[in-house]
């Protein structure tokens, strides 16, 4: 929308142009999902509002945009998320807001992810002041500037829970990953595999004298500006601004290199490594499988303790559906009290691919019945079969103009419809229907009463 035009007021009246009008495309990183794929991430979300509800879970829906602000605080200003990838505006209801006596907003983010907003909206609506924990669970778009390819747009879709308030059990970390492994065993996703880690804690909650995190960065940074000059640019540059993520790397020759790198393993507390170790207990309890990875870590400061991250099938690099992990200090820095925090971020984008990979996917939105009708009489009762038959719940194809039997049961065909009913006038005046049974061609004759008894035995 570079033209002039575009910026007039509405009242205004386009210049008449020579111009051919503009094809417009999706912007890159974004697409549409269609049916019949769309009935697939139907399925998904109604199988996550189902298994999170039977673990006590509500859903939330915080809006799509907030403060700047508050991811800048949340997921950290030094992160990739927040200094390069975030579609930021300058607020342009700034005035006005000033006006009605509402905090300025001068910056507004379409969310990255949700957890800040969903401890926003735990520490705005004073949930500390219900029975504790607080389970909450999420599903919607996030936005990330990032480069697009398989598997990662700049508008896709996450499923998430967190879990506020009340003790740092171990058990509740353990139920947390029950919740996702049953999820994903509804699902029937293939290939999955729960990597789970602890990292330390690395603020006072725990111990302010004993912050086992910050002693093992220490030893990883010393350990890597040994190895400096062996290690590609990003993972020198990330000895100063956050040693963790080299631990992330992908690159073939420095392998063998973090092999050999120290462990938060041998750096917890004693608090920290009985937790990991009940965590375990915990899962084990569950029946829930998991291989301990030592590599596994997030960068971020408020992350502590349990972190998990689980892959599938049929995703090349992009193979991570879901990352979760302990945040014990978020909602006290988002100006909260102080709040134990647990929680998971699904790619449903991901997950959907997955499971189309492996054939779970619905084939297409199928029709039970296409109506087939000729002259006015068999239009009315076409019209109001229909209304019958979707009352009882059957997927119906009413055609809105008359056309020849031919051509309609061809289109019966085309979509995919089980049946045919055939509507003519020597129907209309007997009352008996005829009913064709699409994949064989047979032809049955049927009364309304007799074909409402007929697909309901299906
Ligand atoms: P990755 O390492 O794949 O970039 P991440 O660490 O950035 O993932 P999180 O912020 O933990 O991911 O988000 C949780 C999940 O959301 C990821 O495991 C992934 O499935 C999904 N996800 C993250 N970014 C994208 C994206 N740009 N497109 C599609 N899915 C994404
Ligand atoms: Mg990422």
């Amino acid at each position: 929308m570079s033209e002039g035009s575009a910026k007039k007021g509405f009242g205004e009246k386009p210049q008449p142009t020579e111009e051919k009008p503009r094809k417009f495309q999706a912007i890159r990183g974004t697409r549409d999902l269609l049916p019949p794929e769309t009935a697939l991430w139907n399925r998904v979300e109604q199988t996550a509002h189902e298994v999170f509800a039977t673990f006590g879970y509500g859903e939330i829906r915080p809006p799509i945009f907030e403060p700047t602000e508050l991811f800048a605080r949340a997921v950290g200003g030094e992160t990739d998320i927040v200094s390069k990838e975030m579609y930021t505006f300058s607020n342009p209801m700034e005035g006005m807001l000033s006006e009605m006596a509402l905090p300025e907003v001068e910056k507004i983010s379409l969310r990255p992810e949700a957890t800040a907003s969903v401890c926003r909206a735990y520490i705005e609506h004073g949930m500390q002041q219900l029975p504790q924990p607080v389970k909450l669970y999420y599903m919607g778009p996030m936005f990330r500037r990032e480069r697009p390819q398989k598997g990662r747009y700049r508008q896709f879709y996450q499923i998430g829970a967190e879990v506020l308030g009340g003790t740092d059990a171990p058990a509740i970390d353990a139920e947390v990953i029950e919740m996702v492994m049953t999820f994903f065993d509804k699902l029937e996703l293939q290939g999955v595999q729960l990597d789970i880690n602890s990292i330390g804690h690395s603020a006072p909650p725990v111990d302010g004298k004993n912050v086992c995190r910050r002693a093992y960065v220490e030893a990883l940074r010393a350990a890597l500006e040994n190895v400096k000059d062996k290690l590609a640019a990003d993972s020198q540059r990330r000895i100063e601004t956050n040693p963790l993520r080299v631990l992330d790397s992908k690159l073939e020759h420095e392998q063998p290199i973090i092999e050999k790198l120290p462990r938060i393993g041998d750096h917890l507390c004693d608090e920290c490594k009985a937790h990991y170790a009940a965590v375990k207990h915990e899962l084990d309890l569950r029946g829930v499988k998991y291989r301990e990875n030592w590599r596994l870590v997030r960068g971020l400061d408020y992350y502590m303790r349990t972190t998990f991250e689980i892959t599938a099938k049929g995703l090349g690099s992009q193979n991570a559906v879901c990352g979760g992990g302990r945040y014990d200090g978020l909602v006290e820095l988002l100006g909260g009290p102080p709040t134990k925090g647990i929680g998971f971020a699904i790619g449903e984008d991901r997950l959907i691919l997955s499971l189309q990979e492996s054939g779970k996917a619905p084939a297409q939105q199928g029709r039970d019945v296409y109506i087939a009708w000729m002259g006015e009489n068999a239009r009315a009762t076409a019209i109001r079969a229909a209304k019958t038959l979707r009352n009882a719940g059957f997927r119906v194809e009413l055609p809105p103009v008359e056309q020849k039997f031919g051509k309609a049961l061809g289109q019966a065909d085309k979509l995919g419809a089980k049946y045919a009913l055939i509507l003519g006038d020597n129907e209309v005046s007997s009352g008996e229907w005829t009913l064709k049974t699409l994949a064989d061609g047979t032809q049955q004759k049927l009364t309304e009463p007799q074909l409402l008894e007929f697909l309901r035995k299906l």
